[in-house]
This record gives C-alpha cells, structure tokens and sequence, in this order.
C-alpha cells in the first residue's frame, strides 16, 4: 500500500528529507512550501507551493490526500505554521514530527546578546553600534525601518520591500556561506554589530565564526518553543527512523 508522507518545508533539512525518502516507490512523498521566495530550490518528488488557508484548510488538505504522517520541516521561526500544523494533526489524528535542527551554541569568545524578538534586538541596537550586519530575513527588516544613526547591510535571497531603514543597503544572497567570504564581508563593510535569528545550521553559522574573530558583538533572537506534545528530530535520519516506526 502506497504511503504518503507531507513535508512542510522551505529548509536544507525539507529538501534533504525529501531525498532521504525518494527511493522506496511504495512511498508518495508531497513537498509543501509557502511561496515566499520567487525561485524556490525545488526537493525530490512532488510539490505543492501556498497556504492551506490555516488549520483547518490543512485538516482538509491532510484529509482529501490522505496523508499517513506529516513532517514540519520548516524554519526555526516559522512559529505560524507549526501551530497550524500541530492543530491539524490533532484534528485528524495524522502523525506529526517536527524536523528542526538544533540552535546555535555558544563557544569561548562569542560575545552573545540573546533577545526575545526582532523588535527588542530594535531596540538595543542604537547603544551597539552604527553599521548593522542584518541577516534575520527580509521579512523581518521592517521592524529597524524606524532606525535612523544606524547604517544597515542586509541579506537576504528576494529584494526586502519597504518599509526600511533611512540608511540601507541589500545584499541578495543565500547560503550556505564560507568563513573566508563572512570574514571578508564584515572587514569590507565595516561592520561593528550582527543581528541574527537562532536559526542554527552550518549553512550560516560561519558568519558567528567571523564575528567572534573580529570581537564583533552578535544580537541574537531566541526560538520559538515547539508546539507542546509534538515530537522532535534533530535531524534527517531521526525523521527517517519516526517515519519507519511508524510502520
Ligand atoms: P509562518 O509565519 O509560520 O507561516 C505563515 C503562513 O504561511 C502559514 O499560516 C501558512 O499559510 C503559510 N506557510 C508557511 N510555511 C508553509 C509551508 N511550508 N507550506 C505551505 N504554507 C506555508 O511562516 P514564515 O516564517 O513566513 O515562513 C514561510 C516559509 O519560509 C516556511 O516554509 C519556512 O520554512 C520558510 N523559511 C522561513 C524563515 C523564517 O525566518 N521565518 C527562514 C527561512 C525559510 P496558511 O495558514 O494559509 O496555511
């Protein structure tokens, strides 16, 4: 009997799951993503891009296309959609894991300001330094947009949309990033904080790596909890092993 799992991703960990699962042919495997950046990396197998229109939408969606068990593999801060998912697998009765990698940790040197949200990282900035490294999404930038004094460098794979910052600059990138070009980009521009989401994952931690080197402080938002009661892997072959368990 064919299976058919639903991934939720827009992450490495998504796209790598998706190809962890594409061998076995008894196995229907639907990416989803959220449609936020024009030219996705497509994963292995099928994929759906859009909202399921909230809770509900997704309880339907799960329903209709008979879905055996659901991975959130989205983003650290993607908070909305694992709510969402974890009030649909409740509904259904579908399994759900949550596939997140773990956060950034902290080593000798690092000179770390953890903060609650983008908008207490705001508000310590003005006491930190004038030339921002921004690297939290450009979702996110509006929440500086009321910062003048401050210069902002930020990175982002899509073109931010106002509002911004008086003083802004945008550097259209994605990872994963080298030590040797983090380093270069924090010399070149001169930078004298970082702001970062705890996103973890090695694609960008090298930028931490650089900052450390150069004394720089680094602005730090803290995760969102997972939904209460939804189990967690660490990684790619711990969601292999949930899904086969599941047997
Ligand atoms: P969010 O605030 O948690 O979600 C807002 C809404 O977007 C959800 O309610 C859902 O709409 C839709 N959505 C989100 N992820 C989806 C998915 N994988 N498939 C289908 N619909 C999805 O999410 P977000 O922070 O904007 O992130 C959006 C996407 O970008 C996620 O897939 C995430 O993995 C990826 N991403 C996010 C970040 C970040 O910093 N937040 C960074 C890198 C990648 P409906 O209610 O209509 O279903």
């Amino acid at each position: 009997m064919t299976r058919h799992v639903l991934i939720l991703g827009g992450t490495t960990e998504g796209r790598a799951l998706a190809a962890a699962l594409a061998e076995p042919p008894s196995l229907r495997v639907t990416s989803s993503l959220a449609g936020r950046v024009a030219q996705p990396r497509l994963p292995a197998g099928e994929v759906r891009i859009g909202g399921f229109g909230g809770p509900e939408g997704l309880a339907d969606w799960l329903r209709g296309e008979r879905v055996d068990a659901v991975v959130d593999a989205t983003h650290p801060f993607a908070a909305g959609m694992s709510r969402n998912a974890a009030l649909a697998a409740a509904a259904t009765g579908v399994p759900l894991l949550v596939l997140r990698r773990p956060g950034f940790a902290p080593v000798a040197g690092d000179r770390w300001l953890p903060v609650p949200s983008l908008a207490a990282a705001a508000e310590l900035l003005p006491g930190l330094g004038r030339r921002v490294f921004l690297t939290t999404g450009r979702q996110g930038i509006a929440t500086f947009a009321h910062l003048d004094g401050v210069h902002f460098l930020a990175r982002s794979v899509d073109p931010p949309e106002p509002p911004l910052p008086p003083s802004f600059e945008v550097l259209l990138d994605r990872g994963p990033f080298t030590l040797d070009g983090e380093r270069a980009l924090l010399r070149e521009h001169r930078i004298d904080v970082v702001v970062t989401k705890d996103s973890g994952g090695a694609a960008t931690a090298p930028k931490l790596t650089a900052a450390r080197e150069l004394h720089l402080p680094v602005v730090i938002v803290r995760r969102p909890p997972v939904p209460d009661g939804v189990p967690v892997a660490p990684d790619v072959p711990g969601a292999v092993r949930w899904l086969q368990h599941l047997r």
